[in-house]
């Protein structure tokens, strides 16, 4: 299996002398730190590293520059913003672009989640929509109702509500017993029934009535919320199964539970319309989202929700704060005007629409990969996909680390790894020859790493 160039950190230009006090998220430090990936300008589909070269950004940022990277009038739109006002408290306080911005996702929103609470991240989004609808069934008498019904292979952020709901074992085993009073219903990925799947699998929206199980084993009147991602991107792009929301709509209803869709992925417009929740036709009460409402370009998360539950928490005394919860840089001047330069582009360059004509495409390109060495499965939903490759026999994520340094180094794309998938999520301005050199280069990484 290559191994990326092994070359110290300081020889290149550009390579800061001393990489240690940075500890990386969510990374392998001390093998980057031996072979560093490092990045300094981005433009549309490209990005260019510290040595000069240009690499096919496959992934569009992690799934969030969906407008692709450093567009002019996003980039634009921030530097005016940063000039005429950094900042102004969001407690008691706003300002204009907050109010616009709210109102645009509110229309781009299903039915009547007609509300946005803005924070800063995914993670804050998922704590903020759970800790919503605690206090929404508390202040409607109904406190008994605590318990979160996560799924296995789903992932929620990194705060203590989202971790306590997803459901990766190595983001929750070193942290302890998380929140209390949290289940979980089962993945919905089954590789035997639902290998090299476009779309949404046949098999699986039973799995759904799982919930009715959980329900029986703890009673309705101790449970507020389910959340789920329709398509769960992180676990290696898992989407719903064909009726499973609806029956889990369903089962909310009847047992008067609140339904979360965590959009974070798949909002703005990554599986064709603005949310996932209008692709398969189900409301949810809340919508997180984060990463594609600015086009990555600065960090913004939030949660919509329903009217109704707006409207309830707006019955108490007029002076008096109806939600305890809020965060400094909710609704941050800044990302507010990247968010409403973003949402212009995606109306005026039709953004979605282009995303759903290209899906077939991209599925089509995605799947001729099937066949090659190690490749054990291929999903496709949208302009996503996941590419599973057998572990190698040193032990699970050795081929995907390969693959990704592959990438980097020698094949000119970024292409996202968890254990040994690959991800694609290119920008939704993708192209149909750029398709082409993302799966021709997928190709030549599967091969390398074999
Ligand atoms: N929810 C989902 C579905 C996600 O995919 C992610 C991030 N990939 C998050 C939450 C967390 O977002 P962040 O990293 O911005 O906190």
């Amino acid at each position: 299996m290559p191994v990326a160039p092994n070359r110290p950190a300081s020889a290149a230009a550009g390579v800061p002398n001393d990489l240690a006090p940075y500890w990386m998220p969510f990374t392998a430090n001390r093998a980057f730190k031996q072979t560093p990936r490092l990045v300094v300008r981005a433009k549309g589909m490209r990005v260019t590293t510290v040595d000069g070269r240009t690499l096919i950004d496959a992934i569009a940022g992690m799934w969030c520059c969906n407008a692709g990277h450093n567009r002019d009038p996003i980039v634009a739109a921030i530097q005016r913003q940063a000039a005429e006002l950094d900042y102004v408290t969001a407690f008691q306080h706003g300002h204009p672009g907050a109010f616009e911005l709210a109102g645009r996702i509110a229309a781009l929103a299903p039915a009547d989640l007609d509300h946005v609470f803005f924070c800063n991240s995914g993670s804050e989004a998922v704590d903020t929509a759970l800790k919503i609808a605690l206090a929404w069934h508390n202040i409607r008498g109904q406190g008994s109702r605590t318990r979160l019904i996560g799924r296995e292979r789903g992932y929620h952020g990194v705060g203590f509500g989202g971790i306590s709901v997803g459901g990766i074992v190595p983001n929750r085993k070193m942290f302890g017993t998380l929140l209390a009073g949290v289940d979980h219903l089962p993945t919905t990925y089954d590789r035997e029934r639902q290998a090299f799947t476009k779309g949404e699998p046949e098999w699986g929206a039973h799995l759904a009535d799982e919930l009715d199980r959980i329900v029986g084993l703890h009673d309705a009147s101790t449970i507020a919320a389910v959340i789920v991602e329709p398509m769960a991107g992180s676990t290696g792009v898992l989407p719903a199964p064909k009726g499973y929301l609806q029956r889990l709509r369903q089962l909310c209803d009847k047992h008067g539970l609140l339904l979360i869709f965590d959009e974070v992925i798949t909002g703005f417009g990554r599986l064709g319309p603005c949310f996932a929740a209008e692709r398969y036709g189900v409301v949810p009460d809340m919508i997180t989202f984060a990463k594609g409402v600015t086009s990555g370009t600065v960090p913004m998360g939030g949660v919509i929700v329903r009217k109704d539950i707006y409207d309830t928490f707006m019955r108490g005394p007029e002076h008096v704060v109806e939600l305890f919860h809020g965060y400094t840089y909710s609704a941050h001047p800044l990302a507010c005007a990247a968010g409403l330069a973003t949402l212009d582009l995606y109306r005026d360059e039709d953004l979605f629409a282009r995303s759903a004509a290209l899906e077939g495409k991209f599925a089509d390109a995605v799947m001729s990969l099937k066949g090659l060495p190690n490749v054990v499965d291929i999903r496709t939903v949208g302009l996503a996909a996941g590419i599973d490759l057998a572990p190698h026999p040193d032990g699970p994520g050795k081929r995907g680390y390969a693959a990704m340094d592959e990438g980097f180094f020698r094949q000119d794309a970024i292409v996202r790894v968890s254990g040994d998938t690959i991800a694609l999520s290119p920008s939704l301005i993708v192209g149909e020859d750029e398709i082409g050199e993302i799966v021709e280069k997928t190709a030549r990484i599967i091969r390398a790493v074999g």
